[in-house]
């Protein structure tokens, strides 16, 4: 129920339609209900000579006998057309109506995975945000539909229905009524059960598109192992429980379909022969026989969807739980009430004051017990190039990431010009750092509009400057569409090193005063490293720069040496002191 209330919140701002949607079910409800009449009254009139209400006798002559059968057959037509037109414009309505919900749902849920903390995304498998947001928002489209439009509709005639039939002949009512109990015991018995399994169903579907997803990411590490039939394997083992919980599923709901006809078969088949005897006992005419048994009829409709509201809202409901799980996902901490103001870090080598960023006591774990980082205080200052250097899982790029705060240190403080990093806005904060990642990342698009990322609103002139800058203007300028060109999945292929080129261009184009490296050349042959080094060393030029470095080449110019080992800082200072220490740096460097 709370789902349901929820997902309707997405609905808040279609008032106005959803007040139309009612009034046409309302006209659609009604003309269903009158519909039976006119054949009703025919049949006793024909049979009985049963005199026509007054409002059909204004219209024929009652001796006219094929006038009244043309009069009766021309409303029956009337008021099915009508009832026809007003539930499909009423089902038109509803379904754009929901369409726009599911719009809703869908960009909300686009910018939460977007604000979301990284370590939030590290959690989560990508296939399992993909399926979320794809299929289970569509899940608050059909508890609008459903568990709103239908439902109401449902219930509105129904109510109405019994209310005629009561008039008709009460006790004849109460009898046919009698499945009503039956069939929400029948819904509740089954009803939870259903939801659980559908639950478990979308959970195992999920699973397979995370493997989809996981094994094109990997396709090259699977072919190169030649592992693509034990991959296969696997995949057809997830499929097949994916099958067997979907199976088990569709089992629940057939039961529960077939419980539910059974239920009904047995009140018609009661009011049938109840019915009948009351004709005999000459309580009720022929025509309201008719009239009721075509309400029971119909009655079967809104009863049916009404039993089977229950079992798609408890499915819908597990989807929409699922979209709401990441809606509710707490957002990177707010910013602090009161910030400190950023400092203005240009101006760097010359200029005085100079800025110091510190880090005080910090220590970080990913998860609690297992610490990264332990106990790590240096300090560097405005204009130094620092390398992080150290074995493989020291902990160097969690070091980096906790600069544009990715993350916070678990204890200690980062400090700039002498505030906590906590203090400061996060935009500010990243809006003075340029980062290049080891894997060059491109987003589909143009070419210039990827450089563009790097500064909303920079004009072509500035993107080609950026380029040049980068080493990359020649090679985009050789590109089909040069700097229109598409490039990302599918679309026009880069090599690495260009790709990297791209990725500097956009710092260049971002222009901060900060730089952070992770490893920008591991990546590259020996070629295209020599080229990004080149451009590397223009980019940092001005700029405080902490990379993560491995290879000599990127080093060269720093000023600092960080050594971390196991987490713990074992080394820092110039190059030069380093390498007369003779402790790690010296070692990786003499080797
Ligand atoms: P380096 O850059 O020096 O190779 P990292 O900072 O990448 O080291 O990783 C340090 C340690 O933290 C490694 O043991 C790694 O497995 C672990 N680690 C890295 N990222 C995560 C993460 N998102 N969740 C849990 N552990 C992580």
């Amino acid at each position: 129920m709370v789902i349901l209330l929820r997902a309707l919140r997405f609905y808040r701002a279609e008032g106005p339609r959803i007040v139309l949607i009612y009034l046409l079910m309302s006209l659609s409800i009604f003309a269903g209900l009158i519909r039976p009449w006119p054949l009703a009254l025919l049949v006793d009139f024909l049979l009985t000579r049963h005199p026509l209400p007054a409002v059909l006798s204004r219209w024929v002559d009652p001796s006219n006998a094929s006038g009244v059968v043309l009069l009766v057959a021309s409303l029956t037509l009337g008021l099915h057309l009508l009832q026809a037109g007003f539930s499909t414009l009423q089902n038109y309505f509803s379904i754009g109506v929901s369409l726009r919900g599911l719009a809703r749902v869908r960009t909300e849920l686009f910018s939460r995975l977007q604000r979301l903390s990284w370590s939030f995304h590290q959690r989560m498998p990508i296939g399992d945000l993909l399926y979320r947001a794809s299929w289970d928002a569509f899940a608050v489209q059909t508890l609008f539909q459903q568990g709103l439009v239908v439902f109401s509709t449902a219930l509105m005639s129904l109510l109405l229905m019994i209310g005629v039939m009561s008039q008709l002949d009460a006790r004849l009512t109460w009898v046919a009524l009698l499945i009503a109990p039956i069939l929400m015991g029948v819904i509740r018995g089954l009803g939870p059960k259903m939801g659980r399994r559908g639950q478990e169903a979308q959970q195992a579907d999920s699973e397979v598109a995370s493997r989809v997803q996981q094994g094109i990411q990997a396709l090259a590490l699977i072919q190169s192992y030649t592992r693509e039939s034990i991959e296969a394997r696997e995949f057809s083992d997830r499929v097949e429980q994916a099958r067997s919980t979907r199976l088990s599923q569709h089992g629940t709901e057939l039961v529960y379909g077939l419980a539910v006809a059974i239920v009904f078969a047995l009140g018609i088949g009661l009011t049938v022969w109840l019915g009948g005897n009351r004709v005999l006992e000459g309580q009720l005419t022929v025509g309201q026989l008719l009239v009721f048994l075509a309400y029971l009829a119909q009655i079967y409709e809104p009863l049916n969807q009404l039993s089977h509201v229950g079992a798609t809202v408890a499915t819908a409901a597990a989807g929409a739980r699922r979209v709401f799980e990441i809606l509710d996902e707490p957002e990177e901490g707010p910013d602090p009430a009161t910030p400190a103001e950023f400092p203005h870090l240009s101006g760097l080598i010359s200029a005085a004051p100079k800025w110091r960023l510190e880090f005080d006591h910090v220590s970080f774990a990913y998860r609690s017990g297992l610490p990264v980082l332990r106990d790590v205080s240096f300090a560097i200052e405005a204009g130094d190039i620092v390398a992080i250097v150290g074995p493989s899982g020291a902990g160097k790029s969690t070091l980096l990431h906790l600069l544009p705060r990715f993350f916070d240190p678990t204890e200690g403080r980062i400090l700039l010009s002498g505030f906590d990093l906590r203090m400061f806005r996060r935009h500010e904060l990243r809006e003075s750092i340029g980062v290049v990642f080891q894997e060059p990342l491109l987003l589909p698009g143009t070419v210039a509009e990827n450089i563009g990322f790097g500064r909303s609103g920079a004009t072509r002139a500035e993107i080609e400057s950026a380029a040049r800058a980068a080493n990359a203007h020649e090679f985009i300028e050789r590109l089909p569409k040069g700097y229109d060109t598409v490039v990302g999945e599918g679309a026009a292929r880069l090599s690495v090193g260009e790709k990297q080129r791209v990725n500097l261009a956009r710092a260049f184009l971002k222009d901060a005063p900060m730089l952070l490296l992770d490893e920008p050349t591991s990546a590259l042959d020996a070629e295209s490293e020599r080229m990004v080094v080149t451009t590397l060393e223009h980019l940092m030029r001005g700029r405080t720069t902490i990379m993560v470095a491995h290879r000599l080449s990127t080093i060269r110019a720093a000023t600092r040496v960080l050594v971390l080992d196991q987490g713990q800082l074992v080394e820092f200072g110039t190059p030069e002191e380093l390498l007369k220490q003779g402790g790690y740096f010296f070692k990786a460097n003499a080797g």
